[in-house]
């Protein structure tokens, strides 16, 4: 996994443990996914919330996906004039009601996820747009995780909204959202997105209208093959061909828009060999980049060979500072020699990563962020 030019030499630079954000690469990253979908893209927020990531993405998304009256408040303050879309399970009244002064231009779409939810809506009698998210019983082979349970609703709690909706002229059903499966190639990812398409337009079938349908996230990042991408231009030209004319089609990725942008990097501390395997560990681990352990992957990485320490030859597994066997954030990997003070470069570490990671345990200092480009 070849580091960009600037990367490396911000990794190079600054003191360990760091982020380190490639700003230019997002933005063309951004820039190649506008260009390759025709549909609205908004994006998901909980994915990454960096205020600077916001900013970059800003001029090549239609909106931002937020997910909790936290990210609600975060992407209002950072990003004043975005267009926000707010789902999400479990929203309390307040946070319904916060969303508000966003009325109008700004709160483009809410999306319902139970007929509670849409009666706690509906009470605040303020007009909204409206999608019902789905959660249909669809085939989705190969999903890294598939998003039934709890989330959205069947066809019998869609006709219960639809009821309650009638009542509630103050708010506008613009059409359905679906976030069913994540981690799904460009072919599958359209299959979804067709059995979304046929059967929600024949549920809203006689709802004066809407033609809305936001067929989520989701796109794959493959963290066993980090040069690897997420066919955009397949996936693109297969959605052109399923979009009927008047029908609005969006998209709401996350993980793979900023994935590819982040690195997490450290240095090595101690190096040992145990039972007949090497070990390197490094400073920091999972509690800043918990992904590995999460996805439960093998964080790709780069030695960059600076150190003058002791060595042990690979292949080495990778492990943090924290007191648990789960503190591994690549195992066996095929390095030929790892030494104290080399600095390690773990890539795809930009969503999903620092934000989702249990800072403070073992109380070890935070990383610093650095941005280059
Ligand atoms: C998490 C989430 C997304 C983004 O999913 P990715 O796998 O990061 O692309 C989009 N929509 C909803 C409703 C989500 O919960």
């Amino acid at each position: 996994m070849p580091l960009p030019g600037a990367v490396r030499e911000c990794a190079l630079s600054v003191a360990p443990p760091a982020y380190v954000y490639d700003l230019a690469g997002l933005r063309a990253h951004a820039a190649s996914i506008r260009a390759a979908v025709p549909a609205e893209f908004f994006y998901a927020a909980k994915a990454n919330p960096d205020a600077r990531l916001l900013t970059a993405l800003k001029p090549y998304v239609d909106g931002i996906e937020v997910s909790s009256g936290g990210e609600l408040a975060h992407v209002r303050e950072v990003l004043p004039d975005a267009r926000v879309a707010f789902g999400g399970p479990g929203k309390t009244a307040e946070e319904l009601d916060a969303a508000f002064p966003l009325a109008g231009r700004r709160l483009h779409r809410i999306h319902v996820e139970s007929p509670g939810e849409l009666r706690r809506l509906a009470a605040l009698r303020r007009e909204a747009d409206v999608l019902l998210r789905v959660n249909l019983p669809l085939a989705a082979a190969g999903a890294s995780l598939r998003m039934s349970g709890p989330f959205g609703m069947d066809a019998e709690a869609l006709g219960t909204c639809l009821d309650l909706l009638a009542r509630a002229p103050w708010l506008r059903l613009r059409g359905v959202h679906a976030h069913l499966a994540s981690g799904l190639d460009a072919v599958p990812l359209l299959d979804v997105a067709a059995q979304v398409l046929a059967w929600g337009r024949s549920w809203l079938d006689g709802v004066d209208g809407p033609a809305e349908f936001n067929v989520g996230g989701g796109m794959a990042v493959d963290y066993c093959a980090p040069g690897r991408r997420f066919d955009w231009a397949a996936y693109g030209t297969g959605l052109a061909a399923l979009r009927r004319p008047g029908e609005v089609l969006r998209i709401e990725p996350g993980r793979a828009v900023t994935a590819y942008c982040g690195w997490y990097v450290t240095d090595v501390l101690d190096v040992k060999r145990t039972h007949g395997a090497s070990y390197a560990v490094l400073r920091g681990g999972t509690h800043h980049l918990r992904t590995p352990v999460a996805k439960g992957h093998d964080q790709p990485f780069t030695v960059l060979p600076v150190g003058d320490g002791a060595a042990v030859d690979g292949p080495v597994t990778v492990v943090g500072q924290l007191c648990t066997p789960k503190d591994v954030l690549a195992r066996n990997a095929a390095v030929e020699r790892i030494a104290v003070g080399d600095i390690v470069a773990f890539a795809l570490a930009g969503a999903y990563a620092w934000n989702i990671s249990h800072h403070d345990f073992l109380m070890h200092p935070k990383p610093g962020v650095h941005y280059v480009g």
